[in-house]
């Protein structure tokens, strides 16, 4: 099937595209495509503009700030990926980012689309939300700062209005030497994963864990962190890590059943992936002496 017919519109600039989302109905932005195109060509949306953002200046790009590191939403996955700053300040993302579809599709696809799109299975949005990121957004009504905690709405359903624009992420790194995992089940490297999960640790010097952060995807609509488990953590020490609490946490997880697998079996597997990933946040967690 093809896309049913809709106008392309093309902004060179911010003040363009601003006048463009507020004057045109049923528009959608076009970033790398490559969720979108799909879509349409489907037929499951069909907007009647669409509104290129890939000539928008500023848009792309990875830099750190007083406030954070700052990653453009027009930044391809690709960059992101193999980015110093990425791999050293925020490990788990770099790790998330090679299970993200292929070279070519990484090569197009931008961290905002999939941020913007929200599959539930999606690595991106994922770690945003186990690092608690905080996404950039402007509109007419100028530019505001949504935290992860806010942005997920429901499947397929962010935060954002239908006349505003993503232009970036700014994430808070943890700690030197933190500990981070991550681990997914696809069936095929490359398909968008089944289940998920990823931890974060930071430990003190007598080995004790201070900080953790514990997320399971792909499970329900949206990312989960597991508070409770997170909670569990702190005090033990990196040696003797209880991982049931975060099984148990994300075995209770309100899971999604479709084509592919029973909810049960993802219940199981949301478990077991929780589990690998705070047994490798465990082991990469620097010791400091
Ligand atoms: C074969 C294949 C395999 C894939 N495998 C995976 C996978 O394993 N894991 C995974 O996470 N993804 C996977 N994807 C999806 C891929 O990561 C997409 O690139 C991503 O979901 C969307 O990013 P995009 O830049 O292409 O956005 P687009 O497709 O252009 O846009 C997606 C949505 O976001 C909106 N949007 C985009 N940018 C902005 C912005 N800055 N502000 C406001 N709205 C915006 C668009 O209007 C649209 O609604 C796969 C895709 C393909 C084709």
């Amino acid at each position: 099937m093809k896309a049913s017919p809709f106008q392309y519109h093309r902004p060179q600039t911010r003040e363009e595209l601003g006048a463009l989302l507020a004057r045109l109905e049923n528009a959608k932005i076009l970033a790398g495509g490559q969720s979108l195109m799909p879509m349409m060509n489907l037929r499951v949306i069909a907007p009647d503009h669409l509104i290129d953002i890939n000539r928008i200046p500023d848009l792309a790009g990875i830099r750190e700030t007083a406030e954070g590191i700052e990653i453009g939403a027009m930044t391809r996955q690709a960059d992101v990926l193999v980015s110093p700053i990425v791999r050293s300040r925020l490990p788990l993302l770099a790790r998330a980012l090679e299970h993200v579809g292929h070279i070519q599709t990484r090569a197009r696809g931008t961290i905002g689309g999939s941020c913007c799109h929200l599959d539930p299975s999606a690595e991106q949005p994922a770690m945003c939300a186990a690092l608690d990121a905080e996404f950039i957004v402007s509109g007419p009504d100028g530019r505001r700062t949504i935290p992860a905690g806010e942005w997920f709405e429901g499947l397929l359903q962010s935060a954002l209005g239908d006349q505003e624009l993503l232009e970036g992420l700014r994430f808070k790194p943890w700690g030197k030497g933190h500990g981070h995992g991550f681990a997914e089940y696809a069936r095929r490297h490359g398909d968008f994963a089944i289940a998920g999960g990823a931890a974060l640790l930071e430990a003190g010097k007598d080995g004790r864990i201070t900080r953790a952060a514990l997320l399971s995807f792909g499970v329900e609509s949206a990312p989960r962190r597991l508070p409770d488990a997170e909670s569990s953590l702190i005090g033990q020490h990196i040696d003797s890590l209880d991982a049931k609490p975060a099984v148990a946490a994300a075995r209770a997880l309100d899971a999604m059943e479709d084509v592919q697998v029973t909810a049960d079996y993802r219940r199981h597997l949301a478990g077991v992936l929780i589990g690998r990933a705070l047994e490798e946040a465990r082991t990469t967690l620097e010791r400091r002496s």
